[in-house]
C-alpha cells in the first residue's frame, strides 16, 4: 500500500511539479505532506490498487492477469487525461504547436502521430523537440549540491502494461545504474525477482519507503538515447508496454552477452605499486613473475599456463602475495571477417537517375529529416541510387541502415553493397543469438558503416546515423505479427525524424499508404519510370484459363508452348505459384468432408515428400487420409495445386530439363537459397519454380519467360488489401523477366482476365491502379484515408469470447458517443464484432472488430481511454493491432 501510494504521489504530482518547481522544493514535499492528508488519501485509494497478482506471465496478449489492477488503471487514466489537459493549456500560450485536431486530420503516417506520445515519462514527441532533442529527455540524474544524492529508478518490465515502477537504487549499486541497463527488482506476487529496464533515473525523493533494486545486470547501457525515444514512441503508438518493446528490440544475444567469452588475464603489478616488503618467492614463482614482467601487456592465464607448463598453484600464490593481478575481460567469440566484394563498376547515372539523385544528394548535404518515396519500375536503377546515397553518407563519416525484405537478402544483393560500402553488417533471421549479439556490439562500437537487414535492422544501434533506406517499402514482411506489432517502415520514418536524417523508401509498387503520403507532399515523390538503357518492360500476356483445355493439368498449352520456345532459344524460365505442398484441399466427395486442422479452421495441405498432411498456420501434422472419418469412404480426393504437385507435372512435361523448386520446404537449410540461385545464374537450372520467394528482387538477365500459374490465388480473400497485394506480386514477378539484352515476356494464367487489378498489372500501370484503388478505399473508409485498429478477442470458450467481444465493442461505442467525436470530420466507426475469417486458430475461438477513423490522434485517444479501463475476464485474451496487415 505504502509503495503504491508513494508511487501515485510521486509520478502524478511530483513529476509534473518538477516542470515548474526547483528540485529542492520538490524534495521538501516529503515533509510538506502532513500525515493526516496521507491517511485520508489512503481511504479513497481503491483496495485493488494494492494487489499485483499474477502479472508475471509474459504474453503478448492482454489477459485478466496481464492487466494492471483496477486502481492502477484508473490512476493511469487520470494521469493521462490530466496531463494532456495541462499540456493543452500551456500549449495555447507557447505558440506555434499544432493542436490535436490539426494533427489528427493529416495524420497518415508514423511521421504524423505525435500527440499520443507525451505521457507518463514527460517525453515530448512533438516536432519542436524532435528536431531539437533535449539531452535530459530521459531524466538523467541532475545533481543538486545541497542534498544527499539518493537515487531512484523508473523501471519497465516485459508486460503488456504501459507504466513504469519506481525503485530505490541502493548506494552500492548507484555507480552501476544507468538508463538503458537491465536490473533485477522485486515485483508482483511474493516480490519475485523480475528483470526490467531502467528508463529514468532521478533524485526526486519518494514520499514513502519503496523497494530496492536488487542487482544491475548490464555493464553498459543496451540502448542509445535515440532508441529509447523510438521505443517509447512505439509503446504509445502500438499500444503495448514499453518493457515489451525493449524486450523485443534488444536481441537476446545482447542481453545475455552470447558470443562474448570471458577471458582471464594476468599482469605483473607495476613496481611502484608493489608491497613495501617484497615477499619471498619459490623458483617457480620467480620464473612466472619474470615472464609476466617481460610481457608488455596482459596475457591470458590459460595461454601462460600452457607456455610455462605450470598449474594454477603458483599463480594463486603470486596473487596472494600481491605481486601480480588478475582480471576478466569479455572478448568476442566470433571474429566477423569483413569480406569485400568485387571491385565496383563505376556506373554513370542516366538522366532520370540524375534527376532523382539531385534532391537526395541535397538532403544529405543539408542534413536534417527529409523523406523520399522513390517510385521506380523494376530494373530502373533504384539500387544504384541507394548505393550513391550510402557512399555519400559514409564519406561524411556517418552510417547507413538499409532495410530489405528478408527474402531479398540474397548473396547477390549483399555483394552489391559489400563492393561499395565499406564495412557492412548483415542482419538476417538465420543468425544465431551470439552472431546477432556480435553484430549489434560491432554496430554500437562504431565498427560498421552500413547495416543491411530485414525488419529488425531498423533498431541497429548506430552511433552516427546518416540515412535510412528501405527497399521494397510496400512489403508485408516489414510488419511484425507479434507484439510489438510494428511496421518497420513507419518505425524507420519515426527514427529518421528522431535522428534528424533523410530516409529513402523505394518500390516499383509503393504501398498505397506511402503513395498517398507522397501525393500529399508528406514524402517527396521521385520517379524512375523507365528501365535502364532503354530496356523495355516485358510484355505481359494474360492466359484465359476459362478457354484452355481443362484436362491439361495446371500448365496450360499456351504456357507450355511459351516455355518450350523460351528454353529452345537458350533462355531460362521462372514459374510462380504461391502455394506450397502437393494438394491444398483433401476431401471426401461422398459426404463433403474436408480435412481441416485439429486446432484451426484451416484446411490441411498434403505434402507428398514428407507423406503428411500439415496445417500451414500452426504446424499440426497428421498422417495422410486413406478413409473418410465421417462416412468411411475410401474414395478420398487430393485436390488443389501446390508447388510440389507443379514440380511433378513439370518433370513429366519437361523430362529433359533441369527443374528446381524453391519454397520454404526445400529452402529450410541455411545456404540452400544461395546455392540454388547460384546454380540458376550459372545456367545449371532451366526451370525455377517457387512461391513468392522467387518473385522478389532477383536479377537474372537470362530469364526470358516468367509464368504465373494462378494469378487469382489471393484476389478473393476477405481483405481490403487483396487487390493491392495481387497487383504487387504480379508486378514484382513480371519484373524478373527481360532484364537482359535478350528481352523477355510474361504469361499470366487467370480465370478473371477482366479483373481491373490483373488487367492493370498486365500493362505495368501502377499509376492507374493506385488512382482507382485509392478511390475505392476512400469510398469505403479504408486506409490510407482512415486509420484502422483491429481488436481480436480469443478464448478456448467460444461463448465467453463472443460475450467479451460484445462487451468491449459496447464500451468503445459508448466512448465514441463522447461529444465532438461523431462529427463527419472525425467520424469514428466500429465494424463488428464478428467471427474472425479464420474463426478457430491454435485451439482458440476468435472474434474481432475494427475501429476506423480519419484521425489517428482521435483513434488513439479512444483506444487508450477504453483499453486502460478494460477488465478482462479470466480465460480471455485480447490483442490490439494498430495499422493491421493481417485481416484473417
Ligand atoms: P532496380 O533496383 O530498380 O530494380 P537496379 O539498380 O538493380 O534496378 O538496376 C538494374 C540493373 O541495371 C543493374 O544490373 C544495374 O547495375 C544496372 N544499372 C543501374 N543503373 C545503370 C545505369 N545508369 N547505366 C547502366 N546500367 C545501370
Ligand atoms: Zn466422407
Ligand atoms: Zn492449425
Amino acid at each position: 500500500m505504502v509503495h503504491s501510494l508513494r508511487e501515485w504521489i510521486l509520478s502524478d504530482v511530483v513529476h509534473s511539479l518538477r516542470e515548474w518547481i526547483p528540485s529542492d522544493v520538490v524534495h521538501s514535499l516529503r515533509e510538506w505532506i502532513p500525515s493526516d492528508v496521507v491517511h485520508s488519501l489512503r481511504e479513497w485509494i481503491p483496495p485493488g490498487f494494492r494487489s499485483q497478482d499474477g502479472i508475471h506471465s509474459r504474453s503478448e496478449w492482454t489477459t485478466s492477469n496481464g492487466n494492471p489492477p483496477e486502481g492502477i488503471r484508473s490512476r493511469s487514466e487520470r494521469t493521462t487525461s490530466d496531463r494532456i489537459r495541462r499540456k493543452e493549456s500551456t500549449r495555447g500560450a507557447s505558440g506555434p504547436r499544432r493542436t490535436k485536431s490539426e494533427l489528427g486530420q493529416d495524420a497518415q503516417s508514423a511521421t504524423d502521430i505525435v500527440d499520443c506520445s507525451e505521457r507518463m515519462y514527460g517525453i515530448n514527441m512533438n516536432t519542436t523537440t524532435l528536431t531539437n532533442p533535449e539531452s535530459d529527455l530521459f531524466g538523467q540524474v541532475e545533481p543538486t549540491e545541497t542534498l544527499p544524492q539518493v537515487m531512484y529508478a523508473d523501471i519497465v518490465f516485459d508486460l503488456p502494461m504501459d507504466r513504469a515502477y519506481t525503485y530505490a537504487v541502493p548506494e552500492s549499486l548507484q555507480p552501476f545504474a544507468a538508463v538503458g541497463k537491465r536490473v533485477e527488482a522485486p515485483f508482483g506476487k511474493g516480490d519475485r525477482s523480475n528483470v526490467g529496464y531502467i528508463v529514468r533515473l532521478t533524485h526526486v525523493p519518494p514520499v514513502y519507503a519503496i523497494k530496492d533494486v536488487v542487482r544491475v545486470l548490464d555493464e553498459e547501457s543496451l540502448l542509445t538515447d535515440q532508441l529509447l525515444r523510438l521505443t517509447r514512441w512505439m509503446a504509445d503508438y502500438y499500444l503495448c508496454g514499453w518493457g515489451q518493446v525493449l524486450h523485443a528490440v534488444v536481441p537476446a544475444g545482447v542481453r545475455d552477452q552470447a558470443g562474448l567469452k570471458p577471458t582471464i588475464l594476468l599482469e605483473a603489478v607495476p613496481s611502484a605499486e608493489l608491497p613495501r616488503h617484497f615477499p619471498t618467492l619459490t623458483p617457480k614463482q620467480m620464473i612466472l613473475l619474470k615472464k609476466l614482467r617481460q610481457l608488455k601487456e596482459p596475457i591470458e592465464q590459460k595461454l601462460l599456463q600452457e607456455q610455462l607448463k605450470i598449474g594454477s598453484g603458483p599463480i594463486a600464490s603470486l596473487l596472494a602475495k600481491n605481486v601480480i593481478r588478475r582480471y576478466v575481460q569479455r572478448t568476442e567469440r566470433h571474429t566477423i571477417t569483413n569480406e569485400t566484394g568485387p571491385a565496383p563498376e563505376r556506373i554513370t547515372l542516366n538522366k532520370n537517375q540524375q534527376a532523382v539523385w539531385e534532391p537526395i544528394d541535397q538532403a544529405i548535404q543539408k542534413g536534417g529529416y527529409h523523406s523520399f518515396l522513390l517510385h521506380g519500375v523494376t530494373g530502373s536503377g533504384k539500387t544504384e541510387i541507394y548505393l550513391r546515397a550510402i557512399e555519400e553518407v559514409i564519406r561524411q563519416g556517418r552510417e547507413a541502415i538499409v532495410l530489405v525484405p528478408e527474402i531479398s537478402l540474397t548473396p547477390q544483393t549483399i555483394e552489391r553493397f559489400r563492393g561499395r560500402c565499406g564495412s557492412i553488417a548483415v542482419m538476417h533471421s538465420h543468425l544465431t543469438d551470439s552472431e546477432r549479439g556480435a553484430h549489434w556490439r560491432r554496430v554500437a562500437g562504431g565498427f560498421v558503416q552500413v547495416v543491411v537487414g530485414a525488419r529488425s535492422a531498423v533498431f541497429a544501434p548506430t552511433r552516427n546515423l546518416g540515412i535510412i533506406i528501405i527497399d521494397e517499402e510496400h512489403e508485408n514482411s516489414f510488419k511484425q505479427e507479434s507484439t510489438p506489432r510494428y511496421h518497420a517502415r513507419d518505425v524507420a520514418v519515426m527514427r529518421a525524424r528522431l535522428e534528424n536524417v533523410p530516409i529513402v523508401m523505394g518500390s516499383a509498387t509503393p504501398a498505397l499508404e506511402s503513395w498517398c503520403n507522397a501525393e500529399r507532399g508528406t514524402y517527396t515523390k521521385l520517379s524512375l519510370p523507365h528501365r535502364v538503357e532503354d530496356r523495355p518492360m516485358p510484355p505481359v500476356v494474360l492466359v484465359d484459363m476459362r478457354h484452355e483445355p481443362k484436362s491439361y493439368g495446371s500448365i496450360s498449352p499456351t504456357l507450355e508452348q511459351g516455355m518450350r520456345d523460351a528454353l529452345k532459344a537458350g533462355g531460362q524460365v521462372m514459374l510462380l505459384l504461391n502455394r506450397r505442398g502437393f494438394s491444398t484441399h483433401v476431401h471426401c466427395p461422398g459426404c463433403g468432408y474436408v480435412a481441416t486442422c485439429r486446432d484451426c479452421d484451416l484446411s490441411m495441405t498434403f505434402h507428398r515428400q514428407k507423406n503428411v498432411m500439415m496445417c500451414h498456420y500452426c504446424g499440426y501434422e497428421s498422417g495422410p487420409l486413406t478413409a473418410c472419418p465421417q462416412c468411411s469412404s475410401t474414395a478420398i480426393r487430393y485436390q488443389g495445386l501446390g508447388t510440389e504437385k507443379l514440380e511433378d507435372e513439370l518433370a513429366r512435361k519437361f523430362s529433359d530439363k533441369i527443374i528446381q523448386r524453391m519454397d520454404s520446404d526445400t529452402m529450410s537449410r541455411a545456404g540452400s537459397h544461395a546455392r540454388v540461385l547460384d546454380a540458376f545464374r550459372n545456367g545449371l537450372i532451366h526451370i525455377l519454380l517457387g512461391t513468392q520467394m522467387i518473385a522478389k528482387g532477383l536479377d537474372f538477365p537470362n530469364v526470358t519467360l516468367v509464368g504465373v500459374i494462378n494469378a487469382d490465388v489471393g484476389l478473393h480473400l476477405p481483405d481490403f488489401r487483396a487487390a493491392e497485394r495481387t497487383f504487387q506480386i504480379l508486378a514484382q514477378v513480371a519484373g524478373r523477366a527481360g532484364r537482359g539484352p535478350k528481352g523477355g515476356r510474361v504469361l499470366v494464367q487467370t480465370h478473371t482476365p477482366d479483373h481491373p487489378c490483373i488487367a492493370m498489372a498486365a500493362h505495368h500501370d501502377f499509376l492507374k491502379f493506385a488512382h482507382q484503388e485509392l478511390a475505392h478505399r476512400k469510398m469505403h473508409g479504408y486506409p490510407p484515408y482512415h486509420r484502422l485498429a483491429r481488436l481480436i478477442v480469443r478464448s478456448q470458450d467460444q461463448t465467453a469470447a463472443a460475450n467479451f467481444a460484445d462487451l468491449l465493442a459496447g464500451t468503445f461505442r459508448e466512448a465514441m458517443k463522447h461529444p465532438g467525436r461523431t462529427t463527419t470530420e472525425t467520424e469514428l466507426r466500429l465494424l463488428g464484432p464478428a467471427e474472425a475469417p479464420v474463426f478457430r486458430l491454435n485451439g482458440y475461438y476468435r472474434f474481432h472488430f475494427q475501429l476506423q477513423c480519419p484521425s489517428a490522434g482521435l483513434l488513439h485517444q479512444v483506444l487508450r481511454e477504453v483499453l486502460t479501463v478494460a477488465k478482462v475476464p479470466h480465460g480471455i485474451e485480447f490483442q490490439v493491432d494498430v495499422d493491421p496487415f493481417n485481416m484473417m
